[in-house]
């Protein structure tokens, strides 16, 4: 918890209640200074050349797999996700650390384009200064995807970690800034008051991840500059099961995608339109297959259900079910609390007049509302202004049929919503402005600027 006269904040574990650690929070008056450090740093860091600045880094992905085991342990106790979640986290950020390296390497590395009477050079410059604010809900990943192409790119980045989960966001800079120059990546601590003060001040380019309300806080507050953002944002995302599905293998990956860390996912099944004709067998199924999670400390190996990461957050997801069910929803599984946890719990007979069905959770629920037909599910899931993710559940065509009609960022055919190695990570309509990874994702941490000369004056260096 921090308020605006905090000096420390200190690091909760949702399950214990228990102080996890304490960091000193960043007076709002010092962000100036920061960001001048950050302004002085960028210029040598940018004459460092591409393949310097990545050679830089290059050991930094066997230091993050040897510090893994450390880092997951501290997600456990930080934001309370599983230790197989958080493991599994920590090892794939490791791991991705190397590849989106070397796919940024790739992406910023200068082009020539010609035509009869041009040659020209395209460059991907940096912007300068960038800022990286991030969520609690995945503390390595995020930061890494903000961070890692920003200083590629030959951008510096100040980085505000979550105040849910301080601990994480400084354990993984300090291993980045073993090897970085001084200055060139600067942690931040608090909340609020210092993501206002930092994407108000002298800086270039704000990549942030997090909620759709505060998305749009930072792109007003950047307007009057043209600062550049790129913001990752919340979801509603649905999942469709047509009647020509799997419905087991619907049913797995329904309950998987609604509880995975509790429910706490940006892309999480948060609404499910199952066709009539096997709504019975699906939802008994979802019910049964829920049962039989585990929930309870999730720094036990077989615990598969942590807490919510907090207790505001938790008040939430209570706030939206208790008016679902007085709408008329049925509780067909879970439904209780203690402290932080809200066990995994199922409600049909939803409708689209809940609330439920349009807000983002973020929490252990699976919502069920039975449609009669696919025109119906399109219109449903797309009546939202979030467009994030989504899946579609079915035979391979029809189902790819009814993704094309979605209007969300990423669908997933018999599978969650994420895309080969190399594509985009991004969010349409309300939950994205600009997007990460992939070549296209990269390239928008970089400013383009090209070089174009006459072709009979092109001399053999260019
Ligand atoms: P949040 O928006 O409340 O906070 C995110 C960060 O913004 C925190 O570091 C917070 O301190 C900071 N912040 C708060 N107010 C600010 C302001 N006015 N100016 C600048 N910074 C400010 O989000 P959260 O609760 O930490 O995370 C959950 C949200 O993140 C969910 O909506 C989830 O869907 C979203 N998310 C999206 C993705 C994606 O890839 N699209 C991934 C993970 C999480």
């Amino acid at each position: 918890m921090t308020t605006a006269a905090s000096t420390t904040l200190d690091s909760i574990n949702p399950a214990t209640l228990e102080v996890v650690g304490t960091v000193p929070v960043t007076p709002v008056e010092d962000i100036p200074s920061i960001v001048a450090n950050a302004r002085n740093a960028q210029k040598a860091w940018a004459e460092f050349d591409l393949e310097a600045r990545v050679e830089l880094l290059r050991p930094v992905a066997k230091r993050l797999e040897e510090e893994a085991g450390r880092i997951g342990s501290l997600i456990t106790a930080e934001m309370g996700k599983s230790t197989k979640e958080a493991q599994g986290e920590s090892a794939y950020g490791a791991q991705k650390f190397a590849s989106e390296l070397e796919s940024a390497y790739e992406a910023f590395i200068p082009e020539e384009v010609c035509d009869e009477n041009t040659k020209s050079l395209v460059y991907r410059d940096p912007f300068g200064v960038s800022v990286a604010i991030t969520p609690w809900n995945f503390p390595m990943l995020m930061p890494q995807q903000c961070i890692l192409p920003s200083l590629v790119a030959g951008n510096t980045v100040i980085f505000k970690p979550s105040e849910e989960t301080p601990l994480v966001g400084q354990a993984y800079a300090d291993i980045l800034n073993e090897v970085l120059p001084e200055g060139v990546l600067q942690v931040i601590h608090g909340a609020d008051d210092q993501g206002k003060a930092l994407v108000s001040s002298d800086i270039n380019l704000v990549t942030f991840t997090g909620s759709r309300e505060v998305g749009a806080k930072i792109l007003t507050a950047c307007g009057p500059d043209l600062k550049r953002v790129i913001l990752e944002l919340g979801g509603k995302d649905a999942l469709i099961v047509l009647d020509d599905a799997d419905i087991e293998a619907a049913a797995t990956f329904a309950v998987h995608n609604s509880f995975r860390n509790a429910g706490q996912v940006c892309v999480s099944t948060e609404r499910i339109y199952v066709n009539d004709a096997i709504a019975d067998e699906f939802e008994a199924l979802v019910i049964s297959k829920t049962e039989e999670l585990k929930q309870g400390n999730p720094s036990k190996d077989d615990v598969a259900i942590g807490p919510m990461v907090s207790s505001m957050q938790r008040d939430i997801v209570l706030q939206q079910l208790d008016q679902a069910i007085e709408d008329g929803a049925e509780v067909r599984c879970g439904g209780t609390t203690n402290e932080n946890f809200i066990t995994p719990t199922v409600l049909t007979g939803c409708s689209h007049d809940m609330r439920i069905m349009h807000d983002e959770t973020f929490g252990p629920v699976c919502c069920i509302q039975r449609v009669s037909n696919d025109e119906q599910a399109v219109e449903l899931a797309n009546d939202t202004p979030y467009g994030l993710g989504g899946a579609v559940f079915g035979e391979v065509d029809h189902a790819v049929s009814i993704a094309r009609q979605l209007t969300t960022g990423m669908v997933g055919i018999n599978k969650a919503c994420g895309g080969a190695e190399g594509t985009p990570w991004v969010g349409a309509c309300q939950s994205g402005y600009g997007y990460h990874s992939g070549r296209d994702g990269h390239r928008q941490f970089t400013q383009v600027r090209t070089v174009n000369i006459p072709i009979h004056q092109v001399k053999p260096k260019y």
